[in-house]
């Protein structure tokens, strides 16, 4: 395993959309190698175009920072349903450092994905956890908490970057 580099914005590699993932050794390599640097950077989840590998796949682990990691890795995943309540949330994201965005989203969604074993699982997601996979699944296709912004907060949030 490995602790990879991390593409920061306004990178190119960020705002592609990425590919269906082929589910073999190097995905599962490269899962592996993405929790750790999820971990190191630290952070709650990590998509694959963010160490520069245009393909969908995310890991996340809402939980490790309160004291029980339960690492997951979602191979070309979905979200298949959205609920009706949406609600704002200041987002941090290891590819643009030192910006929190607020941003509102669906509480609760449900997912489905591939795991690493090649089963498909679907499940609800609510709080934080809706909250990281809907970042991370907005980064498999090109979208930052920048691009949720209105252009007045974007603008703002541009100037603290520069
Ligand atoms: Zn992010």
């Amino acid at each position: 395993m490995a602790v990879l580099p991390i593409v920061t914005y306004p990178d190119p590699r960020l705002t592609t959309p990425c590919a269906p993932a082929v589910l073999d050794d190097t995905t599962r390599a490269l899962a592996a190698d993405m929790l750790e640097t999820m971990y190191a950077a630290p952070g709650r989840g990590l998509a694959a175009p963010q160490v520069g590998v245009l393909i969908r796949l995310f890991v996340m682990d809402t939980g490790w920072k309160d004291g029980t990691p339960a690492p997951r890795v979602m191979v070309n995943p979905q979200i298949v349903r959205q609920g009706a309540d949406v609600a704002p949330m200041a987002e941090g994201c290891l590819s643009i450092p030192g910006i929190t965005a607020v941003v509102t989203r669906p509480t609760d969604i449900t997912l489905r994905w591939t795991d690493l074993d090649g089963t498909v699982q679907e499940q609800d997601l609510t709080g934080i956890e809706a909250i990281c996979a809907q970042h991370e699944q907005d980064h498999l296709d090109g979208i930052l908490t920048l691009d949720r912004l209105d252009p007045v907060a974007r603008a703002q949030a541009l100037a603290e970057l520069a």
